[in-house]
């Protein structure tokens, strides 16, 4: 194993430890490089295995409010009683995840969803900007769209009843276009003439391959003098609170920083440095369909059945739902076949059975703290290890600014953004 520190480095120039390589741990990792550091990623799986793999790819700069807002909580009897509903909870895992779902309420408070948003709108607001440089230096333009996305609505008044998600995004800068039954047909000729009002925003973007993107990041990478080891990481070395290596499965790699991007998984390491973070998943999941009967031009939300059909270089990717059954139970697929009987609502012209072999299902474990916001700041114990996880809904879109921030962090600059709302001791 290449662990040596062969040459002393400057105080400029760290050796840094990036554990997890999703596209949180590439993005950071990518930022980091080009500030001049040697990076070693550690991942026990290929890049863009974990919750990067599969998500519904929308660099969304106007995903600005929280998942807890405030009534929310009223919707939850409704969802959890309907089988085709946007939410699922495995009852035996609820008293594990109690203290979360009570945060996770409180998070919903009118004045908390404010700063919540805020916080969103800094991380977010640029997000297809912050990311279109390291995508052109990974070469990955061709999985880099930056043509819009667009929210559907089946009536006016399903869109009223979204009204304050709304007015909170425009409060924080969010422009859109209203597109009525004619314009939303004429733009998308697709869909269902039961949706018969749609937002358009045109700042943002999507990727028509998560995967390849992450991959691109990482074969960026090492190209250019990083290294990625198959390995994971179990702990931190420490000298009083400086430290002196990360421990793997494969023995100690000496660096002199490291970086926390393990997404869901992110939790018992940073317990071993003092911060107790509740750091939850929300699994999600996605069907997709090979040689689809429609490819809408941009991603589409159903902003009633709550999931998003993006069209992906592979095929109709259609993902969401969120499922609280923490990280090690299995998947349950019927989350999947749902998203396909609620986008036969958006598109008449999809199937109601397709063959197995033209569909692929999948789950993913979104990383997701109860305020919708990541957690990135240094740890407790060491000034030398740094966190940045807990991404939610929004870590496709969120990777740019996290990068930026964590490279302004570790060179000792500020950052361009108020990181006060990402502390790890917000939760103490
Ligand atoms: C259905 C669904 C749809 C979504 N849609 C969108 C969307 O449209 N837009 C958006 O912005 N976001 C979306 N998301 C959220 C987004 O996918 C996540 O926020 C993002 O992928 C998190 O990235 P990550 O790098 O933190 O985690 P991951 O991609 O999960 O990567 C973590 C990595 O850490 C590794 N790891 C774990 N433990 C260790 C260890 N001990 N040592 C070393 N490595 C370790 C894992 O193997 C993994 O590779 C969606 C998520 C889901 C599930």
């Amino acid at each position: 194993m290449p662990v040596t520190r062969a040459n002393a480095m400057s105080k400029e120039n760290k050796k840094v430890a990036v554990i997890g390589a999703g596209i949180i741990g590439m993005a950071v990792a990518s930022c980091l490089q080009r500030d001049g550091h040697d990076i070693f990623v550690v991942d026990p799986n290929e890049p863009g295995l974990g919750a990067s793999f599969g998500n519904a790819g929308v660099f969304g700069t106007s995903s600005v409010a929280p998942m807890s807002m405030p009534g929310a909580i009223r919707q939850v009897p409704k969802w959890l009683s309907d089988p085709y509903g946007p939410l699922a909870v495995r009852w035996s895992y609820l008293p594990f995840i109690a203290g979360w779902l009570a945060r996770y309420i409180a998070a919903g408070r009118p004045d908390r969803v404010e700063r919540q948003a805020r916080a969103l709108r800094d991380m977010l607001g640029r997000a297809v900007d912050n990311l279109a440089p390291l995508v052109e230096a990974a070469e990955a333009t061709a999985v880099f769209h930056r043509n819009g996305s667009l929210f559907i609505y089946r009536s006016a008044e399903g869109f009223a009843k979204d009204r304050q998600t709304w007015d909170l995004r425009a409060r924080n800068g969010v422009q859109w276009e209203e597109l009525d039954a004619a314009a939303l047909r004429q733009f998308e000729p697709s869909l269902s003439s039961n949706c018969t009002y749609g937002i358009l925003v045109r700042t943002n973007g999507h990727t028509s391959n998560p995967h390849a993107l992450v991959t691109c990041l990482a074969q960026n990478l090492i190209k250019r003098g990083a290294t990625i080891h198959r390995t994971a990481a179990i702990g931190f070395v420490l000298d009083g609170d400086r430290l002196r290596a990360i421990r793997t499965t494969q023995g100690e790699i000496p660096v002199d920083a490291a970086v926390v991007a393990a997404g869901a998984f992110s939790r018992p390491l940073s317990r071993q440095l003092g911060d107790r973070l509740p750091l939850e998943t929300e699994r999600g999941y996605h069907i997709m369909i090979s040689d689809p009967e429609v490819r809408p031009k941009v991603p589409i939300a159903d902003q009633e059945a709550k999931f998003v059909a993006t069209p992906m270089d592979t095929g109709l990717r259609l993902a969401g739902t969120v499922e609280l059954a923490g990280l090690n139970a299995p998947p349950n697929w019927e989350r999947s076949r749902i998203l396909l009987h609620q986008a036969r609502g958006l598109f008449p012209a999809l199937r109601d059975n397709y063959p197995e072999d033209r569909l692929s299902l999948w789950m993913g474990h979104r990383p997701s703290l109860p305020d919708s916001l990541p957690v990135i700041d240094r740890s407790k114990r060491s000034p030398d290890v740094f966190y940045a996880f807990g991404h939610g809904h929004v870590g496709m879109a969120s990777s740019g600014m996290t990068g930026m921030v964590l490279a302004d962090l570790i060179a000792g600059r500020r950052p361009t953004i108020d990181i006060t709302p990402f502390r790890a001791n917000r939760f103490a």
